[in-house]
């Protein structure tokens, strides 16, 4: 009963962002031509909507493959050839848009569930989340079994604002928090231990230190993630490398509808013309820009003709992004002792260190690496690399002693194979970033942003706001040819208690 008054008040945990007229036609007729800047999610999702109904869709990408950090490559590694990829990447049950996308490709059946939501702490402790109710507030109330709430967290007078957590909304919560970082919010809180590292794991999905992360970008990740759906926070991952498991299928898509895609062609030459863009030297009717903030700011620096729109290029320009990350994968000869453990370990990191992930236990080419070579393949993931931590051996030697610290049991291992990656391409989810981000549609006539960094008002993060930002860029597009735009949806957006 309870549940269901629950799931009532949260409209079924679903809602629909936007009301297509069936009575507009589906297909273009006309000619019109669409540059899409950037191969990732955000810029698949603009190049596919676009070119399923017709549109003449060049997608240009600087490298050589597609999917921007979902992507995935080849190198080469003391005589062999492996594959790496920009990190591992859950796909949690809310990811609407991002899922019904992946079932239009054909490339859901990929998509496998992990066990269970597990962070380390000290050398033997393990703190998983499987066992937790899956209804909003419900979920809230058993997280005392672990030690995060007690009756004191909310009655206490200095834990007020946790009732903040409950109450999302669009209208408040930014003009209250983007201003305080999780941080102050914890520390005025007096937050206790256990919560502050389950926030903690939150705050570093978004590669952020908790003194930068706005607390009101937190209050809305932990509506979206934990708050408005029924499924807990368990996700799923794709059983196979990126390339196989999902890009093939989009390349796939994209092909059958006539797109055009540019791989190994960065766009240097960008300008907004009378009658249009340019890009790279051709002329198109509409652009939708969808590259990374750090890209997105030298693009649009370079750019000729966008003089006039001076609130698009201060939003541009003032956009922030992430301090530095680190990605390592290891290909080794030894295995983790706790066969119990699941794909994705969030760590409470000492220094370093934020999260293991074992891929000979997750995707099939490195099970079949692993089988080949008895070992296990590991990567190590830091969302955000202390400033005192500069050179690359710096950072692997960290990551390693920690990893140690965690897994006694791989002391000595032989590394066969490592991929390391120290990059600072993510957008920040900063203090005070709210006001002044861009949004999807711009004052630009035709030009339009995508990306997980673009501000939307819908309750969507990471990798389904890419998708999400992507499709209602496409629709914006399609609504200006009188076209029916594609039906998008999304968790409630406002918390239980909003
Ligand atoms: C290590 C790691 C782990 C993550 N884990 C998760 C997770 O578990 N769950 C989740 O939901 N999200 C996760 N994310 C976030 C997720 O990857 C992103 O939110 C999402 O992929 C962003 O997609 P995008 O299209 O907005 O941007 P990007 O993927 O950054 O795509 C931008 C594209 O633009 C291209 N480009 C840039 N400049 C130019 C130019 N001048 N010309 C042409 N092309 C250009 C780039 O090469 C790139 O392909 C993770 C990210 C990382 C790095």
């Amino acid at each position: 009963m309870l549940k269901k008054l629950i799931g009532k008040k949260l409209q079924n945990y679903r809602v629909n962002l936007n009301e297509p007229d069936i009575s507009h036609p589906v297909n273009l007729i006309s000619r019109k031509s669409v540059a899409v800047i950037g191969g990732g999610i955000a810029g698949i999702s603009a190049a596919c909507n676009l070119a399923e109904r017709g549109f003449e869709v060049h997608l240009f990408e600087k490298e050589n493959f597609l999917g921007g950090k979902v992507g995935s490559w080849m190198f080469e590694s003391n005589g062999e050839t492996l594959r790496t990829e920009h990190g591992f990447h859950g796909f949690f049950r809310q990811y609407l848009n991002l899922r019904n996308f992946l079932q239009k490709i054909g490339a859901y059946k990929h998509l496998i569930p992990i066990d269970d939501y597990t962070i380390l702490f000290d050398k033997d402790k393990k703190q998983g989340f499987k066992d937790l109710d899956n209804t909003p507030l419900l979920n809230v109330l058993s997280l005392r079994k672990y030690g995060i709430v007690d009756w004191k967290t909310f009655l206490n007078p200095m834990g007020l604002p946790f009732i903040n957590l409950l109450n999302f909304n669009f209208s408040t919560t930014y003009k209250n928090f983007d201003g305080e970082s999780f941080a102050s919010f914890a520390k005025r809180t007096r937050m206790n231990e256990k919560m502050r590292l389950v926030f903690n794991s939150f705050a570093r999905a978004f590669f952020a230190e908790p003194e930068d992360m706005s607390m009101a970008e937190l209050i809305k990740s932990f509506h979206f993630y934990f708050l408005s759906n029924e499924d807990g926070l368990l996700y799923d991952v794709l059983d196979s490398d990126f390339q196989s498991s999902f890009i093939a299928y989009v390349e796939a898509f994209l092909q059958k509808h006539n797109a055009h895609i540019h791989y190994s062609t960065p766009v240097t030459e960008f300008a907004k013309s009378e009658n249009g863009f340019t890009v790279n030297g051709s002329l198109f009717d509409y652009c939708v820009l969808s590259t990374d903030v750090k890209h997105t700011k030298r693009l649009i620096a370079r750019a000729n003709g966008f003089e006039k729109y001076a609130q698009t290029l201060h939003q541009l320009s003032s956009l922030k992004q992430s301090g530095r990350y680190a990605v390592l994968r290891l290909w080794t000869n030894k295995f983790e002792a706790d066969k119990t453990l699941p794909f994705f370990i969030f760590t409470d990191r000492l220094k370093c260190l934020d999260s293991v992930t074992l891929y000979h236990k997750m995707e099939k080419e490195s099970a079949e690496w692993s089988k080949k070579n008895n070992g296990g393949i590991f990567e190590l993931h830091s969302y955000a690399v202390p400033k005192d931590l500069v050179s690359d051996s710096e950072v692997v030697e960290h990551l390693l002693n920690e990893l140690y610290h965690y897994f006694p049991e791989l002391k000595g291992m032989k590394i066969f194979h490592e991929y390391f990656q120290h990059r600072d391409d993510f957008p920040g989810f900063h203090t005070n970033q709210y006001a002044n981000r861009p949004e999807v549609k711009t004052e630009i006539p035709g030009f339009y942003l995508a990306g997980d960094w673009v501000k939307m008002n819908n309750c969507t993060m990471l990798m389904e706001a890419a998708y999400t930002s992507g499709a209602i860029a496409a629709n914006y597009i399609l609504q200006t040819e009188g076209l029916r735009e594609n039906q998008l949806v999304s968790v409630p957006l406002k918390g239980i208690l909003a």
